[in-house]
């Protein structure tokens, strides 16, 4: 079991206090849905976690904590071992006391890309949408956020995170929900919301966006990461059965395209900040995350392209204010 109820206790006296009218019931409710083998083994690893005492934490620059003193490699291999039962793991990386988790993502990467082009963090509460393991709560709250919360529906990276929380010592800044944006009500409160890598594998992205306003305040901030094409206004691509081997991709658009959906949607000062390459030493196979990744959904003949013959991986930032 995992208990929320820290979080129902520092939203109450928040402005997101209106949530406690749906929440523990909808959490209630999920925690029976999906108390299974593999869910039980995860919250065992996480109760046999050692509870060390943080000597210094870095989350400003990545994330990383050690203790006053290093610990003995019989130590870090147990929590390596531990650990490497929520596998896979594929936003981070961690490095936490002296264990490095290696993940599929260099999720740090995604992050300096877009940090020095939105709003100070400085005091927000945050949403992170599809938070995954968490790995960029940590980094929201490294940014002065006061408080940030995540939400994504999958319960290994609900226990992923919890894991990562324990051993940054308990830090109850940053919470993890096992929600999916369709969940929330529209809670207007905060201060800037976070869409990364999720529009595209959302059936209707304009309700994607809609659902996304309704979290912000007036005047607050929405940063949106998604796969783009190349291309003019009004095109989007939606792939057959599969985009790099992805089942569950609707709605890639191109950058004009993208910000029409924006502006539809009511967001004012829209920008794009940042485009990349996804590369191939961004997203990659791991000893943490050992089965195929980007370079295997490549075509070999042509990099440029995905095996299915769509471009290859591009990616966008945007911003906007509601
Ligand atoms: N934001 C992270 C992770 C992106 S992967 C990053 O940019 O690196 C996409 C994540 O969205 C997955 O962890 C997936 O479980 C989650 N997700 C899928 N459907 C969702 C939904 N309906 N609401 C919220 N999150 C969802």
């Amino acid at each position: 079991m995992i208990d929320f109820g820290d979080f129902y206790q520092i939203i109450a006296k928040s402005k997101l206090s209106s949530w406690l009218e749906v929440l523990p019931a909808q959490l209630a409710n999920w925690q029976k849905q999906n108390i299974d083998s593999r869910f039980n083994q995860w919250i065992n690893s996480i109760k046999h976690l050692p509870s060390i005492t943080p000597y210094h934490i870095d989350l400003l620059n990545s994330v990383t904590v050690s203790a006053e003193h290093s610990l003995s490699i019989g130590e870090q291999q147990r929590i390596t071992n531990l650990l490497k039962n929520m596998m896979p793991w594929r936003k981070g990386p961690f490095n936490l006391y002296g264990v490095n988790i290696d993940t599929e993502w260099r999720s740090d990467w995604k992050w300096e890309r877009l940090i020095q082009h939105i709003d100070n963090l400085e005091g927000r509460t945050v949403l992170d949408v599809g938070c995954n393991s968490g790995y960029h709560l940590w980094r929201m709250i490294g940014a002065g956020a006061k408080l940030a919360v995540g939400i994504d529906p999958v319960a290994l990276y609900l226990c992923q995170f919890e894991a990562i929380k324990k051993l940054l010592g308990n830090d109850n800044r940053a919470h993890l929900l096992p929600l999916g944006i369709e969940e929330l009500p529209n809670l207007n409160a905060f201060d800037t919301v976070f869409s990364m890598g999720v529009l595209y594998h959302r059936r209707s992205p304009i309700d994607h966006l809609f659902q996304l306003k309704n979290q912000l305040i007036q005047g607050g901030e929405l940063v949106l990461e998604t796969l783009i094409i190349e291309g003019e206004n009004h095109h989007a691509l939606m792939p057959g059965e599969r985009y790099a081997q992805m089942p569950n991709v609707y709605f890639i658009p191109s950058v004009p395209t993208m910000i029409n959906w924006l502006h539809k949607c009511g967001f004012k000062d829209i920008k794009v900040v940042d485009i990349s390459f996804t590369s191939v030493n961004e997203q990659r196979s791991t000893d943490w995350m050992t089965s195929e990744s980007l370079a295997d959904f490549l075509d070999p003949n042509d990099k440029t392209k995905t095996i299915e013959g769509y471009p290859a991986p591009m990616r966008g930032v945007f911003i906007a204010k509601k």
